[in-house]
């Protein structure tokens, strides 16, 4: 994060308790109700796409207790957030991690609670997490090649990641695989990775590559936008039927393949063709309040709570935040991406 938080005006009392009240709305009258919490940066996998080989981890120290992270899931609650999607790095690296989901989950206000993992770890997890009530689970999983995965990630554990979507796929927690579809890298698994929704119920999602891996500075477009991966969906199967969005604000476009058990999806996340209903506000695993995915973080929340702020202060100036928000994703680049900050790298931010 490169550029300075941005100065907020101060909001009166009142304000304040009307805006405790009701949902957390932005300047653009879009109702804030999902946060994606980010409670580690480190990871087990290497994937090129989200960090350099050579990634360097934060201190400890400077991620956010399980205290911390429970106070502002609280707080957040008490704005309107609804629904936490537990992101990373990979959750499963953090010591205590299942006792960390259950606060989450036990916290006033909060509706449902949903993970994004690597799978790596997860499998001996599933039953716990069945019995905890997790609404879903994203794997993010770029092939199912054994040998393209170990290119792609830089790692040896296809074996345990294949483990854990099979232990996913069988269970009653709604699954979706996530895959960032490289140019010449995973491209030629789209079809390959859709036929696997022919005897699973579950959804095969793709993603356009975004730039946050850690050293990118010029923005590229992908080549394989949500146009390109859809065009190559049709050719393979042109009886495939579009199904539209889970919901309004959700960021994926589905489809069935006629006579296929599971759906797939298609997430057009450098495209930014779904920012007029975002819902979402993120914690990167540092503490820093994001807005927006493409904006540089606009709010030091653990400094705020390491300073011994209270609840309502910390309430206010997410409030305040959130009332100056950017139209979309492609505002927020443009307002705080210079040519000679690099990106984030995806696992400080959390997807
Ligand atoms: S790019 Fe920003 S505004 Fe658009 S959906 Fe993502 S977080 Fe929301």
């Amino acid at each position: 994060m490169h550029s300075e938080i941005m100065q907020l005006p101060v909001l009166s009392a009142q304000t304040l308790t009307n805006q405790a009240s009701t949902t957390l709305v932005d300047n653009f009258g879009r109702a804030i109700t999902y946060l994606r919490l980010a409670v580690t940066d480190r990871c087990n996998l290497r994937c090129a796409y989200c960090m350099p080989e050579d990634m360097r981890f934060l201190p400890t120290k400077e991620l956010l207790t399980d205290a911390e992270i429970v106070r502002l899931v609280e707080v957040c609650a008490a704005l309107g957030i609804r629904k936490v999607r537990v992101t990373g790095g990979e959750p499963f690296v953090r010591k205590g991690i299942m006792g960390l989901l259950r606060e989450i989950k036990q916290t006033r206000g909060i509706e449902d609670v949903h993970i994004t993992t690597n799978g790596v770890l997860t499998a001996p997890h599933v039953p716990e997490m069945e019995k905890l009530g997790i609404a879903s689970v994203n794997l993010s999983m770029d092939t199912f090649d054994e040998k393209r995965f170990f290119e792609l990630t830089r790692r040896n554990e296809f074996r345990a990641v294949w483990g854990s979507f099979e232990a996913l796929a069988a269970s009653p927690i709604p699954l979706s695989v996530n895959a960032v579809i490289m140019d010449g890298k995973n491209s030629d698994d789209v079809i390959a990775m859709s036929e696997q929704t022919k005897h699973r119920n579950f959804i095969m999602r793709f993603i356009e590559e975004m730039p946050f891996n850690g050293g990118t500075h010029k923005v590229v477009a992908p080549v394989w936008t949500y146009k390109k991966i859809l065009s190559a969906l049709q050719e393979a199967f042109p009886s495939i039927e579009a199904l539209g969005r889970h919901d309004h604000a959700a960021t994926a476009e589905l489809y069935r393949i006629p006579g296929y058990a599971g759906q797939v999806g298609i997430i057009a996340g450098f495209s930014r063709t779904f920012c007029g209903a975002c819902n979402r506000i993120r914690i990167t695993a540092k503490g820093i309040l994001k807005t927006c995915l493409y904006d540089n973080g606009v709010l030091d929340l653990k400094r705020l709570l390491r300073e011994g702020a209270s609840d309502d202060a910390v309430k206010e100036a997410i409030i305040i935040a959130v009332q100056h928000r950017f139209r979309d994703g492609f505002e927020a680049e443009r307002h705080t991406h210079s040519a000679s900050a690099a990106f984030d790298s995806m696992s400080e931010i959390g997807g």
